[in-house]
């Protein structure tokens, strides 16, 4: 599995960036990220600005991902 493999998803309450699954990214809301954490929006790649980019990656969501 590879960082490609996940969208980036948001926590609004937090701002945390959390992986999502691909292939749930398709599904309607609400996503679970790969830590657990519910998020209200995905925007783009986890690898991308919105995800291991952005200012708050999940620490968890990082190490599942890269795993
Ligand atoms: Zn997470």
């Amino acid at each position: 599995m590879s960082t490609s493999d996940h969208a980036a998803g948001r926590e609004q309450s937090t701002g945390t960036a959390h992986a999502v699954l691909r292939a749930t990214a398709d599904l309607p809301a609400p996503w679970a990220a790969i830590c657990g954490a519910s998020v209200d929006v995905v925007q783009g790649r986890w690898d991308g600005p919105r995800g291991l980019g952005s200012e708050q990656p999940c620490p968890e969501c990082r190490r599942l991902a890269e795993g």
